[in-house]
């Protein structure tokens, strides 16, 4: 049987969630076995999101955590100062330590809610042995990330921002065999490194660069890309609110 791939996806309230995850699930809704965790940065599940996920069409398992108060990033904090969806990622492999069997074929990839996800992404990461690695295009204030390949080996990394990290990778840039990460029980995102160091705060314990598995025409295509949703202004909003002509709270954004 074809493996089924878990997408992990971390998502929190504000004026564009629903607009991305209607987006990504639609997205989903054309990869085969497919199964969609999303993981709320929230103290409950918002009916939001269970509604959203209900009429989604996809095989999904719906769970929340709150980012603690001291982790959690201000509005008036840089993007950067703190890692984000940590938590949220961690639970979700939880999940799965709980809920799937070691002879289960699958392969866990995370999949943020901003993110652009073109169909071939799945087809390569299917295959998933340990660890696959593949370019990630829009990040790291380049065009694209991606790791070197030589003779189908991962050699190196072509990366500006911090290039001696262990793993100097986008979130998006990996995915992990189910089968690996239910072997090694321990291996979890580490909410307290350093800026940058997240993703290899997890692979470190799981694989080594000489064990990636290239993909993606040896790392020559992008398939993914780490787009960030701009910011929507609310200033006629907030101007009719102060004169209590806001729009209609029912109707859901
Ligand atoms: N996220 C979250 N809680 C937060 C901020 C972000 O759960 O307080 C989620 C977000 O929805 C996304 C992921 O974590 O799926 C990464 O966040 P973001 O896209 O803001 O990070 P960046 O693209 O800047 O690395
Ligand atoms: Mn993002």
């Amino acid at each position: 049987a074809l493996p089924i791939i878990y997408a992990i996806t971390p998502t929190y309230a504000r004026l564009v969630q629903k607009a991305e995850l209607v987006r990504i699930s639609q997205t989903f809704l054309h990869v085969k076995n497919f199964h969609w965790i999303v993981v709320e940065d929230s103290p409950v599940k918002t009916q939001l999101v269970s509604e959203l996920l209900a009429q989604s069409g996809l095989r999904f398992t719906h769970l929340h955590t709150e980012t603690p108060k001291e982790h959690k990033r201000k509005e008036s904090d840089p993007n950067w100062l703190k890692p984000r969806g940590v938590e949220q990622r961690n639970l979700a492999l939880q999940w799965l330590r709980e809920n799937r069997e070691l002879s289960e074929e699958g392969v866990v990839y995370f999949a943020d809610d901003d993110n652009t996800y073109s169909l071939r992404l799945f087809d390569e990461i299917r295959s998933t042995k340990r660890v696959s690695v593949w370019p990630v295009g829009l990040v790291g204030g380049l065009r694209f990330e991606r790791p070197l390949v030589e003779k189908g080996r991962v050699v190196g990394f072509y990366t500006a921002w911090k290039p001696n990290r262990p793993f100097p990778m986008d979130m998006a840039g990996f995915a992990i065999a189910l089968q690996l990460l239910l072997a090694n029980r321990e291996a979890r995102f580490d909410l307290l490194a350093e800026r940058g160091y997240l993703e290899s705060s997890l692979l470190q314990s799981l694989v080594s660069i000489e064990e990636l598995e290239p993909r993606a025409d040896n790392c020559t295509k992008v398939l993914v890309w780490h787009t960030r949703s701009e910011k929507p202004k609310m200033k006629q909003e907030e101007l009719l609110q102060k004169q209590g002509l806001g729009s209609d709270p029912s109707i859901e954004v």
